[in-house]
């Protein structure tokens, strides 16, 4: 969930090869002194560390050779990701129109779809307000994606203007349908920030498997500096 910017940074100074996108692992199997991943393809190779980088929810749906212990099953299955359950919508305009009478373009919300509101126009281009929506995974459900757009674009022109009516674009991305992302518990909006820690794994899998993932980091897990923080953590002790 990193901007395609910062992602292409980082992956540019890794070896070419190491990344393989599109590559979804089922199976993570031990032997004597090698552990063998396994691609939903088919694919296979044997490492000799494996750190998972995902959410911990998420882990349930690879298989482990030998398999992990019910406590791991329950504390991975007890760690929600934060925001899983959220999509953003983006309305593209020609021009940022709400500036001439000095509006900032941002705005909460407690009555329409939207929640909160901000100004993500692109300097010298395209202009766009972004929201986060007020209403769950399973309201927003209840729209088909043409409606949910229409009360978008109703809550803007309350907000901002009749000139909100006309967007070029109305473009809507949903995580909590994302499998790579969120599980269906993650439908249910959370009520507190979750209390994250590093999750250590079995005894039968210590020096082998590890987790990483920014729900590991008890400092600032749910963003992206608690994933960059838990990647460190992870490295230092292997
Ligand atoms: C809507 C939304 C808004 C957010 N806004 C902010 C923000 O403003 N600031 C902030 O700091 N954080 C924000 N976050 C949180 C931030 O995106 C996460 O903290 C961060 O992406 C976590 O990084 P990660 O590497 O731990 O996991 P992820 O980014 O979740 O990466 C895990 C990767 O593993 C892949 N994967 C999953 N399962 C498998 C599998 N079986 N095999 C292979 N690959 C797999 C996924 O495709 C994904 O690429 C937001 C999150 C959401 C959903």
């Amino acid at each position: 969930m990193m901007s395609p910017c910062s992602s292409h940074a980082l992956a540019s100074t890794l070896p070419a090869g190491t990344i393989q996108l599109e590559s979804t692992v089922t199976s993570i199997k031990q032997t004597e002194d090698e552990v063998t991943i396994e691609l939903e393809t088919g694919w296979s190779q044997a490492f000799t560390h494996v750190i998972m980088a995902i959410p911990p929810r998420l882990v349930s749906r690879i298989s482990f050779h030998p398999e992990l212990s019910e406590t791991t099953k329950s504390k991975l299955a007890d760690t929600p990701p934060w925001m899983a359950g959220q999509a953003k919508v983006l309305a593209v305009y020609d021009r940022p129109f709400w500036r001439d009478s000095g509006q900032s373009g941002q705005g909460m919300s407690w009555a329409g779809v939207l929640q909160e509101i901000h100004d993500a126009s692109q300097p010298g281009g395209l202009a766009a307000l972004f929201g986060f929506f007020r209403l769950s995974a399973a309201e927003r459900l209840v729209f088909d994606q043409d409606e949910l757009n229409r009360r978008v674009v109703d809550q803007l022109v309350r907000l901002f203007g009749e000139e909100a009516r006309q967007p070029r674009e109305v473009i809507y991305v949903d995580w909590s349908s994302d499998r790579h992302t969120a599980t269906v518990q993650d439908g249910v909006p959370l009520t507190d920030f979750p209390v994250y820690e590093p999750i250590a794994l079995d005894t039968a899998w210590e020096g082998r498997l590890s987790l990483a993932g920014t729900e590991t980091d008890s400092l600032f897990g749910g963003h992206i500096e608690g994933a960059l923080r838990a990647a460190e953590r992870v490295v230092e002790q292997l």
